[in-house]
């Protein structure tokens, strides 16, 4: 799979009349080598695909990155020193350089040491090709996103009144790790109460209480990949209000889902979920876009929001998560990753969305 992405590579720096590529950014570096240690840096020209790593992953290297030329730093060097020897040696000028990543200070000891080369800051070129997955990094993220589903299942075992918010994110990252997820995405959200109008809210000592919207947000990785969920249920029965605000984010969420396609933008498919939430009156409560891109990064680049006018292309996965939030009241936020067809979009997350209500016994 590797060699697909760097013959990617190679065809956006021809493009970009680039004639030699430095990658060092380690979410870039394990997209492009399947390297999965810490220290790395790659050298790309349209022939040579080299890796610069220390003694303590030269091994590894050798075995995960079959397709790099394996240059081994010295006790003395510094990766910089190396990278630049070896640049120096192919020759190759302009050198891009990954502009969001690369420090001033290893900017300009590279330019010191590559005297006669230009070094040019590049933007997003590996991100932008991170952007569209292959099928092995799709089955990842579902495989992610499997786990989560799983996890929330098992979350409404758990939620009765007097249960801290904090204990059952506890309870949501214990499953998912046993389930064999890596890490937590994020910090997860567990907002319950007035504290549902938190977008954002971590999971506090709050207990919850009988009445509580309660939103919980969280994520799974697999392979370097995540997924992320969100989900909003009632403890005890559901008011009227919050009935209706919960269908509105749904029926919103749901129209985005089903308009997606490849070449439409990002902002008209968060327009169409921001126009159905706006034709109920409650467009002053939806303050943040649709959804982001995911995969090796929780927020991979791209995604579906007023400031995107990236356009879709099948293979690209994203989230989608309306949300309406009312100041002191509560809020709702629903969220699915889905992976972008040329027909449209295939949900990857498949936990329940009917809203759950659970249901509050007086015995205990
Ligand atoms: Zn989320
Ligand atoms: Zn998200």
């Amino acid at each position: 799979m590797p060699d697909a992405r760097l013959s990617r590579l190679r065809s956006t720096m021809a493009a970009a009349q680039l004639p030699a590529f430095l990658v060092i950014e380690p979410i870039n570096v394990g997209y492009l080598s399947g390297f999965t240690g810490s220290t790395a840096a790659l050298i790309i020209t349209p022939e040579d695909a080299l890796m610069v790593t220390d003694g303590r992953y030269t091994i590894q290297a050798q075995r995960e990155c079959p397709g790099f030329e394996i240059r081994q730093m010295e006790m003395t060097q510094g990766l910089m020193d190396r990278v630049a020897l070896e640049a120096k040696a192919l020759g190759r000028t302009p050198l891009g350089v990954e502009g969001e990543t690369i420090t001033i200070n290893r900017f300009q000891a590279l330019a010191k040491q590559l005297e006669g080369f230009e070094l040019r800051p590049t933007e997003d070129i590996v991100e932008t090709l991170r952007r569209v997955k292959d099928e092995g990094e799709i089955d990842l993220i579902r495989a992610a996103c499997g786990i989560v589903d799983r996890a929330f299942e098992f979350l409404l075992t758990l939620i009765r009144p007097g249960i801290s918010e904090r204990d059952l994110a506890t309870e949501i990252e214990y499953f998912m790790k046993k389930a064999g997820s890596e890490k937590e995405a994020f910090d997860t959200i567990v907002a319950s109460g007035a504290r549902a109008a938190l977008p954002h809210g971590r999971a506090s000592d709050k207990l919850l209480e009988a009445g509580d919207f309660i939103t919980f947000d969280f994520g799974a990785r697999v392979g370097g990949y995540h997924s992320d969920i969100t989900r909003t249920i009632v403890l005890g029965t559901a008011t009227d209000r919050q009935r209706e605000v919960y269908q509105v984010v749904l029926d919103a969420q749901q129209a985005a889902i089903a308009a997606l396609r490849p070449g439409m933008t990002g902002k008209e498919a968060d327009q169409v979920a921001r126009d159905r939430i706006a034709a109920r009156g409650y467009g002053d409560y939806f303050g943040h876009g649709l959804g982001h891109g995911l995969g090796r990064h929780v927020h991979d680049g791209g995604g579906l929001s007023q400031r995107i006018d990236m356009t879709l292309a099948a293979g690209m996965v994203l989230t989608v998560e309306p949300g309406i939030y009312i100041e002191d009241w509560g809020g709702v936020r629903i969220e699915d990753d889905v992976v972008l067809r040329e027909t449209g979009a295939e949900i990857l997350t498949h936990a329940p969305k009917e809203l759950i209500e659970i249901p509050v016994t007086s015995s205990g």
